[in-house]
């Protein structure tokens, strides 16, 4: 593990609804070391992509921000315009989900892909042309220079988001904020954009903060793994010790209703309930009406994120895979 180039430190986001301050983000402590890919893992809702965004500052009107978020030892919250900039056109990139509603229809392909190196860094129209047509054979774009004259209309949801990867590569950043960049494309073009994402970060040495709800996925791209539920992140793992290091019931409830393929006609098991908004969380643990381990303490006290052998979860009784009773109380047993 390399230094920590992102580091949330205590996140806690409230937005103005009907006049009062709802909490959306309850506590992130999260960091993402120089070089290294962490998953952010959770359902819709709970809160990934608002923690991306405060990276950048981009976060809807009247937003309040609690805690830190700093890049590279620098708070983004205490930048000023010029820091910010910087931050937003050159250190960090972010790959969208939907790359149609960020790619002006308007525009062609090659204004959208050099029209920052040219404005904000003075490059040559020429030199920027060259350089995104290397960049769209990188990401596995034939014939280049007639993709650049094309407009997103001409071209499909795959390709767009081959477009984006190399609009994201294009500045040379830092750091990739990758929210749900495969959800809206089909099975096969989503292991190849994966992929060419992957290959590219590697290859450059980027660090990558991977919002998804797919578990799997994830534990196949990233270093490490952590898990959001209601606003806050309750498991922090290696990736590799996800199946059988990870402790919370909520991690554990996510990886027993993955489709099992050798289960034949039985039928996929679900998490009992209803997700909790951060706001509708009570004093206790959010996850506690849905919890098969929780006791009387659940309810009446948050836990904190604790550290469980390599990694760290915010649960008053974590358990592993293999243990077998649910509730073994965190401050009696060894991990
Ligand atoms: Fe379940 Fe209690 Fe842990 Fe929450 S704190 S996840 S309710 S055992």
């Amino acid at each position: 593990m390399g230094t920590s180039l992102l580091e949330f430190d205590g996140l806690h986001i409230t937005l103005p609804v009907k006049g009062a301050h709802r909490t959306v983000i309850h506590r992130v402590d999260l960091t993402v070391p120089t070089g290294s890919a962490v998953g952010l893992v959770g359902e819709s809702g709970s809160g990934k992509s608002l923690t991306a965004r405060s990276v950048l500052r981009l976060l809807p009107p009247g937003a309040r921000v609690g805690g830190d978020v700093r890049f590279d030892g620098s708070s983004v919250s205490a930048m000023d315009p010029a820091a910010l900039r910087t931050l937003r056109s050159r250190e960090v990139a972010m790959i969208f989900q939907d790359p149609r509603a960020h790619i002006n229809p308007l525009r062609t392909v090659g204004d959208f892909l050099t029209e920052g190196l040219v404005t904000t860094r003075g490059e040559r129209r020429g030199a920027a042309e060259a350089r995104a047509s290397d960049l769209l054979r990188e990401v596995g774009i034939a014939d280049a220079p007639r993709r650049l004259r094309q407009r997103p209309a001409e071209l499909s949801g795959g390709l767009l988001q081959r477009v984006m990867i190399a609009a994201a590569l294009i500045t040379e950043p830092r750091l990739l904020l990758a929210d749900e960049p495969t959800t809206a494309l089909d099975v096969t073009t989503q292991a190849e954009v994966m992929a060419v994402i992957d290959e590219a970060r590697v290859q450059r040495g980027l660090a990558m903060l991977f919002i998804t709800h797919d578990l799997a996925l994830a534990s196949a791209v990233c270093d490490r793994i952590a898990v959001m539920y209601a606003g806050s992140v309750v498991e922090q793992v290696p990736a590799a010790l996800l199946y059988d290091g990870s402790c919370h019931p909520y991690t554990r409830a996510l990886l027993a209703s993955r489709p099992d393929p050798g289960a034949g006609a039985q039928p996929l098991r679900a998490i009992g309930g209803r997700p909790l908004s951060a706001s509708e969380a009570g004093p206790g643990c959010a996850f506690a009406p849905r919890c098969p381990a929780a006791q009387d303490l659940c309810t009446a006290e948050r836990p904190l994120p604790e550290p469980t052998g390599e990694g760290r979860a915010a649960c008053h009784f974590p358990r592993l895979a293999h243990e077998g009773a649910p509730g073994t109380d965190r401050r009696t047993r060894h991990v």
